[in-house]
């Protein structure tokens, strides 16, 4: 199953992809883990994204399209991926319709997590991540077992740098003006499912593995 999960920062796409990525083996792909792997690894890439990501802006597309490109024609993506952050403008929902229209492929759904914008600041100023395998938690809301240290791999929990509420505020305006059109966009398309983010993290996946029983019925007929 080729699927997108969409949705404003905070929204709990990260955590549901996880799940589902270990029930399904789909991999997760992420361009904002992607892009913060590279920044640690003081990469070309990790250079060309920081600012941007700093100042709670969209990386460029140029750049952002080619990494998913690349990623997402590798071998493990055979039976398909869950894009969690891509797309998140017009234009690059653009090109990733190019990339399956080459390849002969259809994207299956698009879930849209609904979460009202004033809960979300938040949900991303309490988000904890580790430093050794990337699990993300939540100081109310998820907290690990034993606080500071990660419940799978013992490794530190830190803050990212662009959840301080001020880049929060400016992500979710990011958000608001490029990445919510696409909700129409794909609406449009037909392959729009919505999901309410606003619950326990439990009942989400509930809801998200009955709508992906549903996307999965359709591919089926
Ligand atoms: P969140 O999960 O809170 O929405 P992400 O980890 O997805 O945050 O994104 C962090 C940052 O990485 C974004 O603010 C942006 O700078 C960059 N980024 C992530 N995905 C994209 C994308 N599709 N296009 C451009 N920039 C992106
Ligand atoms: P996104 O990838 O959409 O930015 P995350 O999955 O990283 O969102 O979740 C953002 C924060 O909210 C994290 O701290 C996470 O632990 C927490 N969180 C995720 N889902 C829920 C939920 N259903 N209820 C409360 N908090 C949640
Ligand atoms: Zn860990």
């Amino acid at each position: 199953m080729r699927l997108v999960f969409l949705g404003p920062p905070g929204a709990g796409k990260g955590t549901q992809a996880d799940l589902i990525s270990e029930k399904t083996g789909l991999p997760h792909i992420s361009p904002g883990d992607m892009f913060r792997k590279a920044v640690k690894e003081g990469s070309d890439l990790g250079r060309k994204v920081k600012e941007f990501m700093d100042k709670g802006q969209l990386v460029p597309d140029n750049v952002t399209i080619s990494v998913i490109r690349d990623r997402i024609t590798q071998p493990d993506c055979g039976d398909g991926f869950i894009l969690d952050g891509f797309p998140r403008n017009l234009r690059q929902a653009e090109e990733l319709d190019d990339m399956m229209a080459e390849a002969g492929l259809d994207l299956h759904g698009v879930v849209n997590f609904e979460v009202p914008l004033d809960i979300l600041i938040g949900r991303s100023v309490g988000r904890r991540v580790c430093r050794g395998c990337g699990a993300t938690y939540h100081v109310e809301h998820n907290p690990p077992r034993s606080e500071g240290v990660c419940d799978a791999c013992g490794g530190p929990l830190t803050h990212r740098d662009d959840d301080r509420e001020e880049t929060v505020k400016r992500r979710l305006t990011v958000y608001t003006e490029q990445t919510e059109p696409l909700i129409e966009f794909y609406l449009r398309k037909g392959i729009l499912v919505n999901v309410s983010g606003d619950q326990p993290v439990v009942a989400v996946t509930r809801d998200l593995e009955a709508a992906l029983d549903g996307i999965k019925r359709k591919i089926a007929r």
